[in-house]
């Protein structure tokens, strides 16, 4: 399997960096729009992510537990250091670019995290 370039590496720690201060943004204003009852997405966030797919299932993080979301972002940033970054928990396979590009903070492979979501995973 190969392992994720330096430089795929590096765009992808960028990115988790920007999620973690986007984050700290987010939850401040999240409880803002939720006093107000007010979930609509600016269209400047759009612009800054570049994509409705990633901010879509960002916000969805983000609102079942965005401290679930933080922690899991940290937990990338250590697989980074540590070079097990863009393996799967599960079945240690290699997940692919594009779901890391949408989920920089995914620890499971795609048919990893249906069988944590359907409680198919074992506890190994
Ligand atoms: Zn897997």
């Amino acid at each position: 399997m190969p392992k994720p370039s330096k430089a795929a590496l590096k765009k992808h720690r960028e990115h988790l960096l920007a999620l973690l201060q986007h984050l700290g943004v987010k939850i401040e204003r999240m409880e803002d729009s939720v006093l107000r009852s007010d979930g609509e997405t600016s269209a400047d966030e759009v612009d800054e992510f570049g994509s409705d797919t990633y901010l879509q299932e960002f916000q969805v993080g983000l609102i079942e537990n965005e401290d679930e979301i933080r922690r899991q972002v940290f937990e990338a940033l250590e697989r980074i250091e540590t070079g097990t970054y863009g393996r799967c928990e599960a079945c240690r396979g290699e997940i692919p670019t594009r779901r890391l590009e949408a989920l920089p903070y995914a620890r499971y492979c795609v048919s990893c995290q249906q069988k944590a979501e359907n409680g198919e995973l074992g506890d190994d």
